[in-house]
């Protein structure tokens, strides 16, 4: 009760912040929310690639510095793991995924919470009140990670620092989110999902902007087929299956 009072206050603060145009609080809009790793531009793994993957990773180095999408209240915080180096098991901390930060959000009448994973370092404590501006900790490899990057996770119409995984969504179809300049996906990550007709349309115009090419959905059917293009050595950046396109993003 006290904690969501707390809440309730710090979104009155918020807009009176908006109504009286203090700068950390934009007016609502597109694109509001920032990526939180400002230092990389490169997603090494899409959200529900092949081995289902409800996050989507920021490959990172050792070290830069992650900040908080958008202004909330820090809902968990858990620093306590010291593996912090690359390795193919878990070291068991937070189930897995090592160091992390979870902050709710309340963004155009809907909540939300981001979740960061494996982290080097911890920043902020439970109850804290970010912003995009606040750096709530470090780039790191803690938990089952196999190299240095943050998973990056975000739940809608969600209010807790529990993971159901009904409520993720693929952070990179919410519109709000602005994608870093010259964003693109790593060399060796497809990503797997079926675009609107518009947005096709853009993105054949011009792959390169890959901030106007959303995904729409996801099909498993999709990674089948991204295996079948893998084998068969495709050098395409987009391939086409029916409905659904398989997007390896252009390696820089
Ligand atoms: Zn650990
Ligand atoms: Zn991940």
């Amino acid at each position: 009760m006290l904690k969501n009072m707390k809440f309730v206050t710090v979104l009155l603060i918020a807009i009176m912040s908006m109504m009286f145009g203090t700068e950390a609080f934009a007016a609502s809009g597109n694109q509001d929310w920032k990526w939180p790793v400002p230092d990389s531009d490169k997603m090494s793994s899409c959200y529900l690639d092949c081995r289902n993957h409800y996050a989507i990773d920021i490959q990172a180095n050792n070290g830069m510095e992650v900040y908080a999408s958008y202004f909330g209240e820090v809902i968990a915080a858990n620093g306590y793991c010291g593996h912090n180096y690359c390795k193919y098991y878990s070291c068991g901390c937070e189930g897995g995924l090592g160091n992390n930060v979870y902050v709710r959000h309340i963004y155009n009448g809907q909540s939300y919470v981001s979740r960061y994973g494996h982290l080097a370092e911890v920043y902020v404590s439970v109850g804290d009140i970010v912003t995009e501006d606040t750096v709530i900790g470090t780039v790191g490899s803690t938990g089952y990670s196999t190299g240095f990057h943050l998973d990056y996770r975000v739940y809608k119409g969600y209010t807790e620092a529990e993971d159901r995984r009904e409520n993720v969504i693929d952070p990179l179809m919410e519109q709000f989110i602005e994608l870093p300049e010259g964003f693109h996906a790593n060399a060796t990550t497809w990503c797997c999902y079926a675009y609107e007709e518009d947005v096709k349309e853009q993105y054949a115009a011009n792959p390169k902007v890959v901030q106007t090419a959303r995904a729409a959905s996801f099909s498993s059917e999709c990674c089948e087929k991204y295996y079948l293009c893998e084998s068969s050595n495709l050098k395409m950046d987009v391939a086409v299956f029916g409905d659904f396109w398989v997007r390896r993003a252009l390696a820089h």
